[in-house]
């Protein structure tokens, strides 16, 4: 039998780091998410298998659950706001079971050719209606707990669908939720704070935050 060598070794090493990173490029997850620091925490994200009280969930967490509020607790920010995450149209305004009072928006069509829709759950309040258009940035509701689904937590869990057909029918039709993270104003896993007067693109559909952010730290 050869001995390993130590030149085997580094060899193997070598190896196996190129292949690390070849597989974290195949499964996208070389990106690192830059979190502004004023921002409400992010209790699930997406991919996560561990839910809003991190239990194991039954399946990968397929959006994004905010806490309402700045800082640790997750237990606060009942009655916080939830903001539209881009310019659209209400579509969807009722309660569900396990999701509570929900909100689904429709932003159109990106200049990919695909539909884009952002659904909120576990509302404590609606605070608009089906077919009101709304600005991004505006309160669309309050962040509550309702739904099974919350598991008591106050958050809102944001959802991105895509799809080729102008209908939402979710996961009908090709329409699936996809990575919020990909969808941010400053770029992929930028979560980007809603500021009032900020110039936004207008050419494509990209996403604030559905939650207020504390104003930035003042420099001295
Ligand atoms: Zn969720």
């Amino acid at each position: 039998m050869r001995r390993l060598t130590l030149v085997n070794v580094r060899h193997l090493a070598a190896v196996s780091l190129l292949l690390s990173l070849l597989i974290c490029e195949a499964v996208g997850i070389t990106q690192e998410l830059v979190y502004p620091p004023n921002a409400p925490k992010i209790l699930s994200d997406y991919g996560d298998w561990s839910g809003v009280r991190g239990g194991r969930r039954d399946q990968e967490h397929a959006g994004i659950d905010f806490a309402g509020r700045v800082g640790n607790n997750p237990y606060a920010g009942a009655g916080a706001p939830v903001l539209a995450t881009a310019d659209g149209k209400v579509q969807t305004a009722r309660w569900n079971d396990q999701r509570g009072f929900i909100i689904t928006i429709a932003h159109g069509r990106d200049a990919d050719g695909n539909y884009l829709w952002t659904l909120y759950f576990h509302n404590q309040e609606n605070l608009v209606e089906i077919g009101q258009e709304v600005k991004r940035g505006q309160r669309i509701a309050t962040i509550g707990n309702t739904g099974t689904g919350s598991a008591g937590v106050y958050h809102v869990h944001l959802y991105v669908y895509k799809g080729t057909d102008a209908r939402f029918t979710p996961q009908q039709n090709g329409q699936f939720p996809v990575n919020p993270h990909e969808y941010w104003v400053d770029g992929p896993y930028k979560p980007t704070c809603f500021d009032p007067a900020r110039e936004y693109p207008k050419d494509r559909i990209r996403l604030t935050l559905p939650v207020e952010c504390a104003p930035p730290e003042k420099k001295q």
